[in-house]
């Protein structure tokens, strides 16, 4: 298989909120999230962790399932607080290709169609 290019995020419907697995959060994540959206961290506790894994990991997004801080925009409600396992994701250099593949078909194939469709 090629080596995958990069994208860009900006050009993206966010599949990697809707489509990559877990996210898991760390007392500072939580700290921060909580901060940013004016809750104490029991609050936040209570509304947004989702699981807690044998190994104690708290998640916020459950594998493969949307979000529930993705926006109606397909933008992240929580960007600026985001937690540290999203700020170091980049879909080209994970080890499923599901969501890369998905991002890299909107972002070329359809844009080079788009581009055909208007030079006829
Ligand atoms: S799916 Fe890939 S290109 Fe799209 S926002 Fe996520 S990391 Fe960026
Ligand atoms: S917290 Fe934001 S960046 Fe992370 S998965 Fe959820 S919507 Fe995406």
């Amino acid at each position: 298989m090629k080596d995958p290019i990069k994208l860009s995020c900006l050009k993206c419907p966010s599949f990697c909120c809707k489509m990559a697995g877990y996210v898991q959060v760390t007392p500072t994540d939580i700290r921060r999230l909580a901060r940013h959206l004016g809750l104490t961290v029991a609050q936040f506790e209570e509304r947004h962790i989702l699981k807690v894994t044998r190994k104690g990991e708290k998640l916020i997004k459950p594998g493969f399932e949307t979000c529930q801080f993705l926006g109606e925009n397909r933008r992240c409600t929580v960007y600026e607080a985001r937690p540290k396992d999203c700020r170091g994701y980049l879909c080209w250099e994970a080890e499923d290709r599901t969501v890369y593949d998905n991002a890299r078909f909107i972002q070329h194939t359809v844009a080079r169609q788009v581009r055909d469709d208007r030079a006829e």
